[in-house]
C-alpha cells in the first residue's frame, strides 16, 4: 500500500504517518526527517537544505525529488510506504507519478489531514521533536512519559527553530501557495481521502484506518 500524507505544517501528518507505518508494517518516509538528519551530519545536502528550512521556504525540487525516488526504490519499500512531507509542490507530485508509472505502480491513497490555520500556530509552538529518531510530541496533547525526553530513544526533545511563530506563519503561506494545489491534483487522480485533523489523535487514526481498510 502506497500512501501519501497531505496537510498544513503541524496538521498531524507525521503523528499519523508513524501510526500507519506501525499498523500496516510499511516504512515511514519523511523528507523533513531526511533533511534534518543531513543537517545533523553536516552533509552538503544538509547545508543547502538548512538555508531554505530556516526561512520557512521549501527546499528546491531538484534537491528533493531524486532523493525520494531513490528512497522508495529501496527493498524495504517494495510492499509500500507512507510518504510524509512529500510531495509538496505540483512538480514533485508529477515527478512521483512518473517515477511510479515507469514501474507500473501508483499511489493508492492521498490522506489530507485538515486543520484550520487558526489551530496551527499553537500546535507548532507546543510541538517538541526528537532530532535523533524523528518522534514528535506536544506539551499538552501528546506528552512524553518523562518531560523533555523521547519515549522511543531517550534523547532530549527540542523546539525546532522553524516551529517558532514567525517562521510558522511563513510556512503556512508557502503551504497555501505551493502545497494546497495538490489536494485537487490527487482528487483528480481519484485517490484523495479527507480526515478532520482537529479531533483527538486516536480518533483521527480511526478515521484513517476506515479509509485504508483493516
Ligand atoms: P512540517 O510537516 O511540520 O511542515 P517537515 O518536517 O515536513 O515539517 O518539513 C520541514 C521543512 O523541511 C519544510 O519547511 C521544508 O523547508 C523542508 N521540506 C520537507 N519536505 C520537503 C519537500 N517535499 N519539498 C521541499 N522542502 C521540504
Ligand atoms: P506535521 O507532521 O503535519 O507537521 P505533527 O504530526 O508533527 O505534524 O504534529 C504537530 C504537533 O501537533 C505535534 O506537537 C503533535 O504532537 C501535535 N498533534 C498531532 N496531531 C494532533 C491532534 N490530533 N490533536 C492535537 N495535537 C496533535
Ligand atoms: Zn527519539
Amino acid at each position: 500500500m502506497r500512501v501519501i500524507m497531505l496537510g498544513a505544517p503541524g496538521a498531524g501528518k507525521g503523528t499519523q504517518a508513524k501510526k500507519i507505518a506501525d499498523q500496516y508494517q510499511i516504512p515511514h518516509i519523511s523528507t523533513g526527517d531526511i533533511f534534518r538528519a543531513n543537517i545533523k551530519n553536516g552533509t552538503e545536502l544538509g547545508k543547502k537544505a538548512k538555508s531554505y528550512m530556516d526561512q520557512g521556504l521549501l527546499v528546491p525540487d531538484e534537491l528533493t525529488c531524486d532523493l525520494v525516488v531513490d528512497r522508495i526504490s529501496q527493498p524495504d519499500a517494495a510492499k509500500g510506504y507512507v510518504l510524509d512531507g512529500f510531495p509538496r509542490t505540483i512538480p514533485q507530485a508529477e515527478a512521483l507519478t512518473n517515477a511510479l508509472l515507469a514501474r507500473g505502480e501508483k499511489i493508492d491513497y492521498a490522506v489530507n489531514v485538515e486543520v484550520p490555520d487558526e489551530n496551527i500556530v499553537s500546535r507548532m509552538s507546543g510541538r517538541r521533536a526528537c532530532l535523533a529518531c524523528g518522534a514528535t510530541y506536544h506539551i499538552v496533547y501528546n506528552t512524553p512519559v518523562k518531560e523533555g525526553i523521547c519515549d522511543v530513544c531517550g534523547k532530549e526533545l527540542v523546539l525546532r527553530d522553524d516551529d517558532k511563530p514567525e517562521t510558522v506563519k511563513k510556512r503556512l503561506d508557502v503551504y497555501h501557495a505551493q502545497t494546497q494545489p495538490l489536494i485537487e491534483y490527487y482528487q483528480k487522480a481519484g485517490v484523495l481521502a479527507e480526515v478532520d485533523g482537529t479531533q483527538d489523535i486516536n480518533v483521527v487514526f480511526e478515521d484513517i484506518t476506515k479509509i485504508l481498510g483493516a
